[in-house]
């Protein structure tokens, strides 16, 4: 994808429980090259949102769009074929195997986004493929020399790192990420953020959930405030965080 193709789209995206609207006409963009947040008080509908764009979840209404083309009701694992990544809001990790055994497991999932050479899927000794992608991964975020730790040994930041290694190991084109920084420390939030910062500056489309204000604040390009529902404000991190609508919301949180 070049940088500024729109990769995923809600168009209008409504999603209700029973009497419950916890999705109301909600409308996003997320392009290539660029960090999106999605931020909201406890229940605005930020993790139902996340499961309408990644298929986990089919709206009531509206729309979702994957480079064009519309993806609502598509199998959350063809959803990810087509180069759709996402982490969980809680880790999911196999925490007796090694780090790298962990990240394998998303090469296996491989998705076709065609960022990684061809020759990757020509060759013929499949696990030694997929563990070599695997050490690739854990390269490019800096978790290399864990390789062979166990996973569930890990500080958490590093579980996290290591949980988007293994979603890039899928070859997407874009990353979604439901509260990365929770319960991080400062310096793993640092870390963290260093990493997104890259991915971005390679041309990835991030959308990232966050409940962390500052964590959002000083990283992503655009961010998208939901509440009850809906959106109430779009824009400018620095003009989102002085929205009346944005701050009333999160007073009462
Ligand atoms: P957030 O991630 O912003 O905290 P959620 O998307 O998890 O919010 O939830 C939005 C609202 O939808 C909440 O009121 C929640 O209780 C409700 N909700 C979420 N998932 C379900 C479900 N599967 N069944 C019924 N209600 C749900
Ligand atoms: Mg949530």
């Amino acid at each position: 994808p070049s940088r500024g193709e729109v990769i995923l789209e809600a168009r209008e995206v409504t999603r209700r429980f029973g009497g419950l609207v916890a999705n109301d006409r909600m409308s996003l963009q997320v392009r290539a090259g660029e960090i999106l947040a999605l931020i909201g008080p406890n229940g605005a509908g930020k993790s139902t949102m996340f499961n309408q764009l990644s298929g986990v979840d089919t709206p009531s209404a509206g729309d979702v769009l994957f480079r064009g083309r519309s993806i609502a009701g598509l199998a959350a694992r063809d959803i990810a074929r087509l180069g759709m990544s996402r982490t969980f809001q809680h880790v999911r990790l196999l925490p007796g195997m090694s780090v790298v055994e962990n990240v394998a497991l998303g090469a296996h999932r491989r998705g076709s986004c065609g960022v990684l050479p061809a020759a990757w899927r020509l060759d013929r000794d499949e696990e030694a493929r997929l563990l070599a992608e695997a050490a690739r991964q854990l390269e490019r975020v800096g978790l290399a020399e864990q390789m062979h730790e166990e996973a569930g040994s890990l500080a958490l930041g590093q579980q996290r790192i290591l949980e988007i290694a293994r979603a890039l190991a899928a070859d997407p084109c874009v990353l979604l990420l439901d509260e990365p920084a929770a319960g991080l420390r400062l310096l793993e939030k640092q870390a963290l953020g260093q990493l997104l910062r890259k991915l971005r500056a390679e041309g990835m489309a991030i959308l990232l959930v966050e409940h962390d204000m500052d964590f959002v604040m000083g990283l992503v390009d655009r961010v998208v405030v939901m509440e009850f529902g809906q959106k109430i404000a779009e824009g400018l991190p620095d003009e989102v965080q002085r929205d009346p609508a944005v701050l009333a919301a999160y007073l009462g949180d």
